[in-house]
């Protein structure tokens, strides 16, 4: 039998945008929070920038945030070595906003869903979207929702359906929309103790593409290799020795990884996620809108996706609240106004990232090089 849950706007996907547009949505609205998964899995990615000191401070978040200490680490500053071998510093002592973090980035979500189901959102995990039905005033959607032992059909009418489901963008895919992809690129990523005192974030460039690391909460550091898809060495994603070896042929991570870690049965690699630029080709529509990565997926170079997931639910959110839910026109003006938010913000991220690759020369005949050098912005349509 399918259960009817009532709301004003569902949010699908409990990542940090839509934890974010949740949390702010809940000051005016009924809304329920959608995902597919029962708890934040581990994850990569995990460079907060200080900015996003602001968006906690104005949903009453940072100082319970600052207290948990298991789940950041002080951002002090990245070192890069990006168009020579020189080694370079570039600290975030002088940012009024502070020094930003480096996050335990499952903690993290986790912590955030846990602020939301205490500010009284509803939830819904896991469960996951079947389908969605145009209806006169909103949305009817469909879900999956496993509930104890059993799979369980739900159906939620509502006003406004925020898709937060990242680059999946599933809601908008289900409406048939396309993604705009830029680039092939993933990451190949590892996580290991580390004793280790060194505090900093480091990025490196090689042939076949790019290297980060972070340290981590509880003596823990992450190690990523970006390249693309159809670059990267067969059968690396399942040999630890290979990707350490490979990592130790860079300069500044050779000691960050001590001898014999990769035996030592406490670095986990964890594998491949996509790591490519993409944008949907419409970011809203009729009493609907994409936040986060749903909307438009950054390179990691950037370390700007969970900052830019946040500002854009922040921004939905004052739009929907100074617009209302009821009228026709209003519904009209937050589409309009969020399609043009996420353009401006998406024309601004190809100029970076154009300015980004274009310093690094050192490998005139690498694929992975040459593809980024040869960029064109893309449209939206
Ligand atoms: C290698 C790498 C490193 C990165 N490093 C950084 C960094 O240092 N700093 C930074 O700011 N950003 C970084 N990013 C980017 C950042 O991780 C993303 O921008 C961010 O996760 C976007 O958040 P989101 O909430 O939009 O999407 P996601 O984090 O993708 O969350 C989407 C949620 O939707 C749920 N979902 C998906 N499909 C469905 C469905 N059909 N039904 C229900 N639920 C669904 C998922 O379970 C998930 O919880 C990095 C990304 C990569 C790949």
């Amino acid at each position: 039998m399918t259960q009817v849950k009532h709301c004003q706007i569902a949010i699908i996907g409990a990542g940090v945008a839509g934890c974010i547009a949740a949390l702010a949505l809940s000051r005016h609205f009924q809304v329920v929070l959608i995902d597919k998964q029962p708890a934040c899995p581990d994850k990569v990615g995990e460079c907060l920038p200080p900015a996003a000191a602001r968006i906690l401070r104005n949903l009453n978040l940072l100082k319970d945030f600052e207290q948990r200490q298991d789940l950041h680490l002080p951002h002090y500053s990245m070192q890069s070595r990006w168009g020579s071998e020189q080694n370079l510093i570039n600290d975030n002592l002088s940012n009024p906003d502070g020094l930003g973090w480096q996050l335990n980035r499952a903690g993290f979500e986790n912590w955030l869903r846990e602020q939301v189901i205490a500010h009284d959102v509803d939830t819904l995990w896991p469960a996951r979207l079947l389908d969605a039905q145009p209806g006169s005033d909103g949305w009817l959607l469909y879900l999956a929702a496993q509930t104890q032992a059993a799979q369980q059909s739900i159906a939620i009418p509502c006003h406004f359906v925020i898709d937060a489901t990242g680059r999946h963008s599933a809601f908008a895919t289900k409406l048939g929309l396309k993604r705009t992809v830029l680039d092939k690129q993933i990451a190949l990523w590892a996580s290991l103790d580390c004793g280790i005192k060194n505090q900093l974030a480091c990025i490196e460039a090689s042939e076949q593409g790019w290297w980060y690391s972070a340290r981590l909460p509880a003596q823990r550091r992450v190690l990523a290799l970006q390249t693309d898809s159809d670059l990267l060495n067969k059968g690396l994603q399942h040999d630890l020795p290979q990707f350490c070896s490979l990592a130790r042929t860079q300069p500044g991570l050779k000691t960050l990884l001590p001898q014999g870690i990769e035996h030592s049965g406490t670095m986990q690699l964890h594998g491949v996620v996509s790591a490519n630029s993409t944008c949907l080709t419409q970011a809203a529509g009729h009493r609907w809108a994409a936040l986060g990565d749903a909307a438009c997926s950054f390179d990691p170079l950037s370390s700007q996706g969970m900052f830019n997931a946040m500002a854009t639910a922040m921004q939905l959110a004052n739009s929907l609240g100074e617009y209302g839910l009821c009228d026709a026109d209003a519904a009209i003006e937050v589409t309009r106004l969020h399609q043009a938010q996420i353009k401006s913000v998406w024309q601004h991220y190809l100029s970076h990232r154009a300015h980004y690759y274009a310093q690094e020369r050192r490998w005139p005949d690498s694929p992975y090089w040459q593809r980024r050098q040869a960029h064109k912005n893309a449209e939206f349509s």
